[in-house]
């Protein structure tokens, strides 16, 4: 991930370091080039424009033009752009709440968010908390026995399977029964869905109505690019989601996904999925990755 754009953007700092004085004009070919490079790595065009603008500003401004070392001070700034585009700091779950914390998982069909959810779980027993995970998605023919199976494997209870019974009324019981039971925390799978879709999205929506989730994460799958952007518009616009789970991060991706995301939902990216495996999960480190970025 991030390989051709850190190549692309390798160059054009290269050109810049290499010239002792820039002008103006040498500064916005080059952003025009950070331009080019970051649409080619899928980064929605308006987040590209927008950082662009912003660097370009910065870049001619402050004196920079007249430092002794312009080309350093450039590549900074667009390094801590792209930090400020990530989200700065790594974003931790905020579910320190008279328990049980509700933590419900959003997301298209095949993203991988029942695999996320069990990684979550997982990550969240290591930490000591009684952890409950419950599947709503009674949609996909065996979506509730999947999460059943990954539970066992971490060894973290799932929600009895009643069969027949509707998404508000699991995540009711799901409730109910962590109150009962003493878990700290309760993780709701939802529904995934082919494409966005206004019936799921209502179902959604319904749900978290009635579970007041602390935690609302979008998992995206990171390979699907432009995609994975139009996907977190249109959740973001019908439940107000806390954060963004990018799967696949072990991938190819061209990164755009990651460099578009916070900018579209406003929420941190915080955790990103490495691989099948359920400890096979990262929290999101924003610098980390700007640094790999810029190499
Ligand atoms: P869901 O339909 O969104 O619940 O998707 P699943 O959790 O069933 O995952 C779909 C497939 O993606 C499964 O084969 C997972 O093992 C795989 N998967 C999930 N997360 C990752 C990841 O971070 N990296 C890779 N390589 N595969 C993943």
């Amino acid at each position: 991930m991030f390989d051709s754009l850190s190549d692309r953007l390798g160059g054009v700092f290269d050109r810049l370091r290499g010239r002792g004085a820039l002008t103006e004009a040498d500064v916005r070919t080059a952003m025009r080039e950070v331009r080019v490079a970051l649409l080619e790595a899928d980064v929605a065009l308006p987040v590209a424009r927008s950082f662009v603008e912003k660097i370009t500003e910065q870049a001619i401004g402050q004196n920079v033009l007249r430092s002794v070392t312009p080309g350093q001070q450039v590549v900074k700034i667009v390094h801590d752009g792209l930090i400020d585009m990530l989200g700065s700091d790594t974003a931790e779950l905020e579910i320190d709440v008279t328990p049980p914390a509700v933590i419900m998982m959003v997301g298209l069909q095949g993203s991988g968010k029942t695999t996320t959810t069990a990684k979550i779980a997982r990550l969240l027993k290591k930490q000591g908390k009684k952890v409950m995970m419950a599947s709503l998605d009674v949609n996909r023919p065996a979506a509730q026995e999947q999460l059943a199976v990954l539970g066992t494997q971490i060894e973290v209870v799932t929600l009895p399977i009643v069969a027949g019974q509707q998404p508000v009324d699991i995540g009711r019981r799901a409730l109910q029964s962590a109150k009962l039971q003493g878990f700290d925390v309760v993780m709701l799978d939802t529904a995934g869905r082919l494409h966005v879709d206004q019936a799921l999205m209502d179902e959604m929506k319904a749900v978290a109505d009635i579970a007041r989730p602390q935690e609302t994460l979008l998992v995206v799958d990171s390979l699907t690019g432009q995609d994975a952007v139009n996907v977190a518009s249109s959740f973001s616009e019908q439940v107000a989601l806390t954060g963004v789970v990018l799967t696949r991060m072990d991938g190819d991706a061209r990164g755009g996904a990651a460099l578009s995301m916070r900018a579209v939902t406003g929420k941190p990216i915080k955790f990103a999925g490495m691989g099948e495996k359920l400890d096979q999960i990262e929290p999101f480190h924003p610098k980390r990755v700007a640094g790999r970025i810029l190499g």
